[in-house]
C-alpha cells in the first residue's frame, strides 16, 4: 500500500463531493454573510499565475471563516467586456462573443481544477444582455440625476486602439521624469496608451462622461475613513483626486472688439496654490478651450489659427507655445496692465482653465516667459537667501535679473515686491492677502477630472441613447433595455457606426428616424457595480436586490492587485456613492477591507507571457501550487517561484499523508496518559491559537509554518514513544482541519482517513482544549530553556551528558517580580517602584524564611534586567513548573540524557541562581 499522496488521482472524487453537497452555496436568507472577494478576472484566455495567487487568498480565507461558523459569501465572474477580445476575434477570424465565451469555458474548467470553491449558482458574465441591460438602466439613473454630460471636448485618443481613453488610462511612458504639476500642463513625459503603449494624440469629439468630479471632495474626504484600506492604495488615490487648497483670483480682462462689438470688459478667474505670488504676476494666459480663447478667435486671426493648431497637436509638441491677443488684463491689487496669452500649456479642464503667470516661482510659467520674453519678478526670497547672492531687488524685471531668469524659486521664504505684504514669510502672507483682498478668495480644487466613458469599439455595453433631429439626444425607454449589440462586423473604425440597420430606429419621443448612440461603455462602468450583482444575480426587475445589499454589504475582504489603485477602485467608490444618491443603497462605501496582493516573480521580473517566463498553474499540480503562493510570502510580497521552494510545499503534503496513512494502517497506540502526551496536547492548542491568529491576519505563510513545526513534533513524539492513540489522532485531525483552507483536497483526504466527522470543508474548526491565553509565553519558555542546555553543553564541551537538572526559582521570586511588574504598571511605564515596600510585602508570605538581604538583593536585580515595561511577564510559578515536567521528553529525545525538573529548596545553592521564566541548570 502507497503513502503517496497523488493529487490528480483525489481531486475529482473531491470535486464531486463538494459539488454534490453544494458545500459553497450560499442561502438567500443568511444574516449578514461574510462577503469574501477576488477581483474578477478579465476574460483573456487563460489563468495566469497572479489569478491563483489571488484566488488562493480569497478561497483560502472564505474556507476559514466558513469553519469558523460564518456564512459566507465567495463568487466569481466574468469580467468579459473590452477590446482586446475584438483583437483576438479579429486575429483568429471569428467574433468576440464566440471568443470570449471559449475563453470564459477555459478559465472557468482551470478555476476549478484548483479547487477554488465558489457559489457558482452567482456567477455573472459582464458581457451578457441580463447583465449589461443593467449598466445601460444604471446610466439612465445616472443620466436622470444629472449625473452624465454629453460634451464636445478634447479627449484622449489611441490611434492604434482606435478609441478614447480616460485620464486615468493615459501613462508617462517611465523612462521620462514626468514630474507632477499643481495645474496639470501638458508636461515633458511621453503619454502612452496604458493598453498598447502607442503615443496617445488629441481629438476633439462629442463624448459621454460621468460627473465623478461632483464626488472630489466627498471620494477624498472618505479615504480617512478607510481603516481597511493599505496606506499606499489610499495615498495613490488622494494624489490622484488632488486636492489643492488655495485662492480663486478674479482678473478684469479689457477686450478690444470694435470689429464685432464684442469689446468691453471680461472677468477672468484664475486659481492658485500661492495666491502670496500675485504681486509677482507679469501676464494672464487662457487654454485654448476657454471661452475667452474662442471669443478672441473670432476677432483675430492669429489666435484662432493658434487655437486650431493646438487641437490637432500631440500633447508632447504643445511646450511653450502660445499667441499674444489684443486683450490686457489688469493686476488686481497693483492695477498694472498685463498682457494676455492664449497658451497651449494651460489645460482647459484643470482649475479654471487659466492662469496668472508668475514666472519668478513657477516652472513652467518660467519657461513659457523665457520664450516669450515676458518679466520674471520675484517677490518672495528663501529665508537663508541661498541661491539669490543676497538679491533684494525683487522687482528687478526681465533681463537683469540674473537669477530669477535662471531658477524659479518654488519654495517658502519672505515677501519681497509685495507692497504692505513686504517682509512676511510666504505662509502668513498668503492667509492675509485672501483675507483682506476681496479679489481673492479662499478655494480648493481638485485635480480629478470626469470619468469619459465613451469608447468607439464594438465589445461594450451600448450607450442607450438615440439622437434625434427634433428632440436631440432622447434616452431608449427603460422598457426597451437591454440595447442589444448587433452582430459582429469586421471593419476598421467603429463596428456599430457600420452596423446601418441597427443603428436606424425612430425617436421614442417624437416617432420620427433616429440613430443611435454608437459608443459604447467604457468596461471599467461594468465592474463599477459588479460585487452588488452577485448578491441576487438572477433578479429581473433591478441590478440589485436594496435590501439584501443595506445588510449584506460592505464586501468583508476584497482582494486584488494594486494596479486598480485609480481605477477600478476609485470608480467603484464613485458608483457606491452614487447609488446611495439614487435611494438604491443605504451605504457609502462598498469595501471594508481591501488587500493588495504582490506580484509572483520569475528570474527577478514579473511573469508575463510576452517575457517567456510563464509558469502554468497546471505544471505542479493544483494543490502544490496553491500551497505554494499561499506558503511562500505574506499575500502583500512580491515573492520569487523557485522550483525548490514549490518542493517545499510538495513535500509538506507528502510528510501529513504518510502521518496519517501509518497510523492508521499501524494503530499501534497506548491508553493511559504520561506528562509528554500532556505536552502535546498543549502544544496542539498552542499551535490551534497561533493558526487562527495568522489566518486572521491574513498570514497563510506562518499558518503554513505552524503547522509544518506541529507535524514535525508529532513525528517525533511517536519516534520517542508509542504514541497516546486519542492525543495523537486529535494532533493529526487538527492539522487536516487546519491546512484544509490551504489544500482542500488533501484536507479531505486526511480527515477521511482519520474518520473525521462528515467533510472537513464544513468541519468546525478546532478548538483548543484549555486555556491558551499565554501560549506565547509557554513557548518561549520551553524554547529558551532548550536552547540554554545546548548553549552549556556546546561551552562546556560535555560529549554526552549524563543527568541533566533544571531546577525552577522558589515562589516568592515569582511574587516579588509581579510585585514588582504591577507597580510598574500602575505608574504608567515609569518605575518608581519601592523596594522596601516590595520586600516587605514579600516576606510576609509563609513560604519565605530567606533574609530581607536576600530579596532586596533579588528585587534590584529584576529592576535592573527588565527595563522594558513587557520584561516581568512570566508564566506563574506552579504553571512554570508543571510545563517543564511536561516538556521533559523533549530534552530527554534531544540529550539522551536523565532529566529532572525540581522546585528550588532552603539552602539550594544551584536553586538560588533560577529566576522566574529562567530555571538553573545543571549538566553532568
Ligand atoms: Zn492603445
Ligand atoms: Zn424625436
Amino acid at each position: 500500500m502507497t503513502s503517496h499522496y497523488d493529487h490528480a488521482q483525489v481531486q475529482e472524487f473531491w470535486q464531486y463531493v463538494w459539488e454534490r453537497d453544494d458545500v459553497y452555496a450560499l442561502d438567500s436568507d443568511a444574516e449578514d454573510p461574510t462577503y469574501v472577494l477576488g477581483m474578477f478576472p478579465y476574460t483573456s484566455g487563460t489563468l495566469h499565475m497572479g489569478h491563483i495567487r489571488n484566488y488562493a487568498i480569497t478561497d483560502a480565507y472564505s474556507r476559514y471563516r466558513r469553519m469558523q461558523g460564518d456564512d459566507v459569501l465567495h463568487p466569481m465572474g466574468w469580467d468579459a467586456f473590452g477590446l482586446p477580445a475584438e483583437n483576438a476575434a479579429v486575429e483568429r477570424k471569428t467574433d468576440p462573443e464566440s471568443w470570449t465565451q471559449a475563453c470564459i469555458r477555459r478559465m472557468r474548467e482551470e478555476l476549478e481544477t484548483m479547487g477554488f470553491g465558489y457559489d457558482w449558482s452567482r456567477e455573472i458574465t459582464t458581457c451578457e444582455p441580463d447583465y449589461y441591460r443593467w449598466n445601460q438602466w444604471l446610466f439612465e439613473q445616472l443620466y436622470e440625476a444629472g449625473l452624465v454630460e454629453y460634451e464636445a471636448a478634447t479627449v484622449n485618443w489611441c490611434p492604434d486602439c482606435e478609441t478614447v481613453l480616460a485620464d486615468a488610462q493615459v501613462v508617462e511612458r517611465a523612462d521620462e521624469h514626468g514630474e507632477s504639476s499643481d495645474r496639470g500642463s501638458s508636461d515633458d513625459g511621453t503619454r502612452v496608451c496604458w493598453r498598447c503603449e502607442t503615443p496617445v494624440g488629441r481629438r476633439e469629439l462629442d463624448q459621454w462622461f460621468f460627473t465623478i468630479t461632483d464626488y472630489a471632495e466627498e471620494l477624498y474626504d472618505g479615504l480617512d475613513d478607510l481603516a481597511g484600506w493599505p496606506e499606499g492604495v489610499r495615498e495613490i488615490q488622494r494624489n490622484w483626486i488632488g486636492r489643492q487648497e488655495g485662492a480663486r483670483i478674479g482678473f478684469d480682462v479689457a477686450v478690444d472688439g470694435e470689429a464685432t462689438g464684442n469689446g468691453g470688459d471680461r472677468a477672468v478667474d484664475v486659481f492658485s496654490t500661492r495666491p502670496e505670488t500675485v504681486y509677482g504676476a507679469t501676464y494672464l494666459a487662457v487654454s485654448p478651450g476657454h471661452d475667452l480663447a474662442r471669443e478672441l478667435a473670432d476677432e483675430d486671426d492669429r489666435v484662432a489659427e493658434y487655437v486650431d493648431a493646438v487641437r490637432d497637436q500631440d500633447p508632447d509638441e504643445v511646450g511653450f507655445a502660445g499667441v499674444e491677443t489684443d486683450a490686457t488684463a489688469s493686476h488686481p491689487l497693483t492695477g498694472d496692465e498685463l498682457p494676455v496669452y492664449v497658451a497651449g500649456y494651460v489645460l482647459e479642464d484643470v482649475g479654471t482653465g487659466a492662469v496668472m503667470g508668475v514666472p519668478g516661482h513657477n516652472e513652467r510659467d518660467h519657461a513659457f516667459a523665457l520664450e516669450h520674453d515676458l518679466p520674471i519678478e520675484r517677490v518672495v526670497v528663501p529665508e537663508d537667501g541661498a541661491g539669490t547672492d543676497g538679491e533684494s531687488d525683487a522687482t528687478t524685471g526681465g533681463s537683469d535679473g540674473e537669477t530669477a531668469e535662471t531658477i524659479p524659486y518654488t519654495g517658502e521664504g519672505t515677501l519681497a515686491g509685495s507692497g504692505e505684504y513686504d517682509g512676511l514669510d510666504s505662509e502668513t502672507a498668503r492667509d492675509r492677502i485672501v483675507a483682506d483682498r476681496d479679489a481673492l478668495e479662499e478655494d480648493v480644487t481638485y485635480r480629478l477630472r470626469d470619468w469619459l466613458i465613451s469608447r468607439q469599439r464594438y465589445w461594450g455595453t451600448p450607450i442607450p441613447v438615440v439622437h434625434c433631429d427634433d428632440c436631440g439626444r432622447v434616452l431608449v425607454p427603460e422598457e426597451e433595455l437591454p440595447v442589444e449589440l448587433p452582430e459582429f462586423v469586421q471593419t476598421t473604425g467603429n463596428p456599430l457606426d457600420a452596423a446601418e440597420e441597427w443603428k436606424q430606429t425612430t425617436c421614442p419621443e417624437c416617432g420620427g428616424p433616429a440613430e443611435r448612440e454608437t459608443d459604447t461603455m467604457d468596461t471599467f462602468v461594468d465592474s463599477s457595480w459588479y460585487f452588488l450583482r452577485f448578491l441576487s444575480p438572477q433578479l429581473e426587475d433591478a441590478p440589485f436586490d436594496t435590501e439584501l445589499a443595506d445588510e449584506w454589504l460592505p464586501v468583508d475582504v476584497y482582494v486584488g492587485g494594486e494596479e486598480h489603485a485609480i481605477l477600478h477602485l476609485l470608480y467603484t467608490r464613485f458608483f457606491t456613492r452614487a447609488l446611495a444618491d439614487l435611494g438604491l443603497l443605504d451605504r457609502r462605501e462598498p469595501i471594508a477591507e481591501l488587500r493588495s496582493q504582490g506580484t509572483v516573480l520569475y528570474d527577478g521580473e514579473k511573469m508575463s507571457s510576452s517575457k517567456g517566463n510563464v509558469v502554468a498553474p497546471q505544471e505542479y499540480g493544483a494543490e502544490t501550487t496553491r500551497l505554494f503562493v499561499l506558503s511562500a510570502a505574506h499575500p502583500e510580497q512580491d515573492f520569487e517561484w523557485t522550483a525548490n521552494n514549490v518542493r517545499g510545499a510538495y513535500d509538506l503534503q507528502q510528510t501529513l499523508y504518510g502521518m496519517a496513512t501509518d497510523f492508521v494502517e499501524e494503530g499501534d497506540t497506548r491508553l493511559e496518559r504520561r506528562a509528554h502526551d500532556e505536552y502535546l496536547a498543549r502544544e496542539i492548542d498552542r499551535t490551534i491559537a497561533a493558526v487562527t491568529e495568522e489566518y486572521d491576519r491574513f498570514r497563510f505563510h506562518r499558518a503554513a509554518t505552524e503547522i509544518q513545526e506541529l507535524a514535525r513534533l508529532l513525528r517525533r513524539y511517536r519516534e520517542y514513544d508509542r504514541p497516546h492513540g486519542e492525543v495523537y489522532r486529535r494532533g493529526l485531525l487538527t492539522l487536516a482541519a487546519m491546512i484544509s483552507p490551504m489544500a482542500p483536497h488533501l484536507g479531505e483526504e486526511l480527515w477521511n482517513k482519520l474518520r473525521g466527522e462528515g467533510l472537513v470543508v464544513a468541519a468546525d474548526w478546532p478548538e483548543p482544549e484549555r486555556d491558551v491565553a499565554a501560549y506565547q509565553r509557554e513557548r518561549r519558555l520551553v524554547d529558551r530553556t532548550l536552547e540554554d542546555v545546548r548553549d552549556i553543553v556546546d561551552v562546556a564541551d560535555i560529549d554526552e551528558p549524563e543527568g541533566i537538572e533544571l531546577v525552577v526559582a522558589r515562589e516568592w521570586k515569582y511574587r516579588a517580580a509581579e510585585l514588582v511588574e504591577r507597580t510598574a504598571a500602575d505608574d504608567d511605564g515609569t518605575r518608581a517602584v519601592d523596594v522596601e515596600s516590595v520586600v516587605d510585602r514579600v516576606l510576609e508570605g509563609d513560604d519565605t524564611d530567606v533574609d530581607r538581604g536576600t530579596v532586596a538583593a533579588f528585587v534590584g536585580d529584576v529592576l535592573g534586567r527588565d527595563g522594558g515595561p513587557d520584561g516581568g511577564r512570566e508564566l506563574a510559578a506552579d504553571r512554570e513548573l508543571a510545563l517543564l515536567k511536561r516538556a521533559t521528553w523533549l530534552v530527554v529525545d534531544e540529550f539522551d540524557a536523565d532529566v529532572t525538573v525540581r522546585r528550588a529548596t532552603d539552602d539550594d545553592e544551584l536553586g538560588a541562581k533560577a529566576r522566574p521564566g529562567k530555571p538553573a541548570i545543571h549538566i553532568r
